[in-house]
């Protein structure tokens, strides 16, 4: 037989999760492999992972990435199949009957627990679900935020935190401009919200936050934007940490920071204040079980046994208002069935990408991970682009010394048929440009770059040009 990975015995190669990291992996693949055939799953109808459910409404430019992962998609030897989900419609088994390899992307689809008592209250949500809301990622269409109070603290200080605090802060008008979902653009219009405050439980030089996303808030309309000039003055080991190792990310957050302090109260109804070395201790409830403040407590900076600073309580607390508190401390990466799976770091168990067998710890013949299920919740877009190239190295190095997984059906139609048959409704390439046209077309007539759906059941009514479900008598 001809080698794997030539003309007549393509490699076939199955992505789970259609996000940035996995369309990196797929365009490393096509590079490298001189034949290779790659299927997407992903578990929502709609490709690109974050790109669609994550970025902020108000960063459009950074979306038009999708443009490189539609050419991606474009190319015969890819195909796509969204509305699939791995542990519902087909498991590990599955796909090793089909595939020589499986590379899961799943992302990082839940958050870190924060932990404190009355985080069940009543207007105490996390980043997550908020982001998921207004982006209309269909799990979280349902999701209500009661925003009539006054005050919002968000917990944690790095680009989410700054994207949920940009969208609590923003004209609405502005909002209308982007492709934020219906439902959250309507009860944004409503927003009784005028005083965000965002938390880091370390200093101004140990923010996670970027400085373009830092520079944003002082280009923001109708909003004051201030910090709390003792908490931006450096403490002598931040000062020390800063001069050994200069950073012009941190160099420009500090100038921006200590220009906001100065910045007086411009007499705008909306304000956003940055404050620093704070920890939540306690939502705190109001008489009707609704969040109503935010207790913490103060910290100073001790160096930590790996060498960064680390906050330490002093042991004064101050209770900041908050009718609503947002969690936004990091994504976390949730297990997939079948999968071996690093409880603590979150992640699937690999080394450079080769998934790990838990006791011995040696590679799983065909199983790679790439992206933030491999390395864990950091790193922006451009990021999985180093990652999936090393998880693809590992992939090409392994289909050379001959290791790769021996399927049973490697003809492309058997996964068709196989699909078809757990899911009927799924979503084709073609099928997500139906209803990517759609949505265009929508948003077109508004004067905003999309209208997202953020129903599947609707998604598929119309892409599929089926009949609205009958309802009682109509
Ligand atoms: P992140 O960058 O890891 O920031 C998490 C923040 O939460 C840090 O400030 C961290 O402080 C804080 N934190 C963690 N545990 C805490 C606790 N128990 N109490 C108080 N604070 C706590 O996570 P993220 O904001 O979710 O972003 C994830 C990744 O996506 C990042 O790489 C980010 O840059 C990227 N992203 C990029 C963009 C963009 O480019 N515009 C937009 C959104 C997200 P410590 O440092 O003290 O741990």
């Amino acid at each position: 037989m001809s080698e794997l990975g030539s003309t007549t015995h393509p490699l076939r190669v199955a992505i789970i999760g259609a996000g940035p990291a996995g369309f990196y992996t797929a365009a490393e693949l096509l590079k490298r492999v001189p034949a290779v055939e790659i299927d997407f799953f992903d578990r929502l109808p709609t490709p690109y992972g974050l790109v669609r459910a994550g970025v902020a409404p108000d960063h459009q430019k950074i979306k038009s990435v999708t443009r490189v992962f539609e050419r991606i998609a474009a190319d015969e030897a890819v195909r796509f199949f969204g509305s699939v989900e791995l542990g519902r419609h087909l498991d590990v088994a599955d796909l090793r009957r089909f595939y020589h390899q499986i590379v899961y992307s799943t992302g990082a689809q839940t958050d870190r627990p924060l932990g404190i008592p009355g985080e069940e209250l009543a207007g105490s949500y996390t980043a997550t679900e908020f982001v998921g809301w207004y982006n209309g990622h269909p799990d979280f269409r349902q999701r209500q935020f009661d925003l009539s109070g006054r005050s919002a603290a968000i917990i944690g200080v790095g680009n989410v935190a700054l994207d949920v605090a940009r969208v609590l802060a923003r004209d609405p008008d502005e909002l209308a401009q982007t492709d934020i979902a219906d439902h959250a653009l309507e009860a944004l219009r409503r927003s009784q919200v005028r005083e965000v405050v965002i938390l880091g439980r370390r200093g101004p030089a140990q923010a996670a936050f970027t400085t373009a996303e830092l520079k944003e808030f002082s280009e923001l309309a109708g909003v004051d934007v201030t910090a709390v000039p003792e908490e931006i003055d450096l403490d002598p080991l931040s000062k020390e940490a800063v001069a050994q190792f200069p950073d012009r990310n941190i160099s420009r957050n500090l100038e921006l920071l200590e220009a906001y302090t100065r910045n007086a109260a411009g007499g705008h109804e909306r304000r956003v204040t940055f404050r620093f070395l704070v920890s939540p201790v306690a939502v705190i409830g109001s008489d009707g079980g609704r969040a109503a403040g935010l207790k913490v407590v103060r910290n100073r900076l001790e160096p930590s046994p790996s060498g960064s600073l680390r906050a330490v309580s002093t042991g004064e607390f101050e209770t900041i208002p908050a009718d609503l508190v947002f969690s936004s401390i990091g994504y976390r990466g949730v297990p997939l069935p079948g999968v071996p799976f690093n409880e603590r770091w979150g992640v699937i168990l690999n080394e450079k990408g080769r998934v790990l067998e838990p006791g011995s710890l040696t590679p799983i013949t065909g199983e790679y991970a790439a992206g933030w299920i491999k390395r864990g919740p950091v790193g922006v877009i451009g990021t999985n682009k180093p990652d999936a190239l090393e998880t693809v190295v590992q992939m090409v190095a392994d289909l050379e010394a001959g290791c790769t997984n021996e399927p049973e059906r490697p003809e492309r139609e058997a996964v068709e048929d196989f699909v078809a048959a757990r899911q009927p409704d799924y979503f084709s390439f073609a099928d997500w440009l139906r209803l990517d046209e759609i949505e265009r077309q929508r948003g077109e007539a508004r004067g905003r770059p999309r209208v997202k759906l953020t129903d599947v059941d609707e998604m598929v009514r119309l892409v599929k040009n089926r009949p609205p479900i009958s309802r009682g008598n109509d």
